[in-house]
């Protein structure tokens, strides 16, 4: 089996330039994205949750170079995918695709299921046959769970779930290797959410994908993820696989939102830690650790310097003055 990592991320930054004034003079950056790095095996998932404006979707965009990253590097397979141009970038984008937050926004209305499904062979031409086409976008309709009957007829006709299966088919109809589903199962009803998490499973055992699964709710990554990292203002505060991180978390911001999944019937009662403020604004974040302007540890030392993410034991790493003393 190969050693190299499907996907390294390697100090993934996005920023944004603000400008003020008749002269457009720079006058800061939002750092969306701020200093990310994680690897992903082949067949393996991992989730990104943080709260929403954290930088977790302008981290999947830039991943897949739909946003262009300020600095960074993105290797997929062991080749750079951001030095890639031109043609070379165009086949390398075949490995990666995105599955859509919103099903109802994210499909045209003007478009038959068969089309949607289609575009993606069509922008490469990946077909060489009408027959071949049909066929692709078929065998796509059956291993998502729709019923060939639907091919020609319109998003409007279809419930939530059934919408994002036609978004999980556009996505898998290339056969990638990674698809980047942004909050796929967010705008559904729970009972939805779990037909559409086990056909996310059941498609990654079939195809061996790898995910990069981003939410901002911790209790449907858990049922998903192999690993799991948590962001803040665009930082990597925690990233573990995921036992470790659900049974031991570390830094306090995973400490509260954990404290804040619903308690099942059966486990045991565990305290709330509220948390009080607001998100700081990534355009003037927080001097030192970005969370220490809601932590219920803060200490002198958290708002004059950054902690840095390391490893606090196999597999589990936290950035956290806390974490570095244990
Ligand atoms: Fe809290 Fe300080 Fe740790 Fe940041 S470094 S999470 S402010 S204790």
């Amino acid at each position: 089996m190969s050693q190299t990592p499907l996907l390294q991320v390697e100090h993934l930054k996005k920023y944004y330039s603000m400008k003020t004034g008749m002269f457009s003079r720079e006058k800061g950056f939002v750092k969306a994205v701020d200093d990310i790095s994680f690897t992903l095996g082949s067949g393996q998932t991992i989730g990104i949750v943080g709260e929403s404006g954290c930088g977790k979707s302008t981290m999947g965009k830039t991943i897949l170079r739909l946003i262009e990253p300020t600095e960074g590097k993105i290797i997929l397979e062991g080749e750079d995918f951001t030095a890639l141009q031109g043609e070379a970038l165009k086949t390398a984008r075949r490995k990666m695709k995105l599955i859509f937050q919103d099903p109802y926004a994210s499909l045209n209305p003007r478009m038959t299921v068969k089309d949607i499904i289609g575009e993606n062979l069509d922008i490469d031409h990946t077909y060489a046959s009408k027959r071949e086409r049909d066929e692709r976008i078929a065998q796509a309709m059956e291993q998502t769970g729709l019923n060939l009957d639907f091919m020609d007829r319109y998003p409007h006709e279809f419930s939530g779930g059934q919408r994002q299966r036609i978004g999980i088919a556009r996505a898998i109809v290339l056969q990638p290797k990674l698809v980047i589903c942004d909050e796929p199962v967010s705008a559904l009803d729970v009972s939805i959410q779990a037909k559409i998490i086990n056909l996310l499973k059941q498609l990654q055992n079939q195809m061996g994908l790898s995910y990069i699964f981003i939410s901002h709710d911790l209790s449907v990554v858990k049922h998903i993820s192999d690993r799991v990292g948590v962001m803040y203002l665009g930082h990597m505060m925690e990233l573990a696989n995921k036992r470790s991180l659900y049974a031991n978390p570390m830094n306090p911001y995973t400490q509260a939102l954990i404290s804040a999944i619903p308690k099942l019937p059966g486990e045991e009662d565990r305290e709330k830690i509220q948390l009080t403020g607001d998100v700081p604004s990534p355009a003037n974040p927080p001097s030192g650790c970005c969370f220490h302007t809601r932590c219920p540890h803060a200490m002198p030392i958290c708002s004059q310097v950054r902690p840095e993410l390391k490893e606090v034991s196999e597999d589990h790493f936290c950035a956290c003055h806390l974490c570095a003393k244990a």
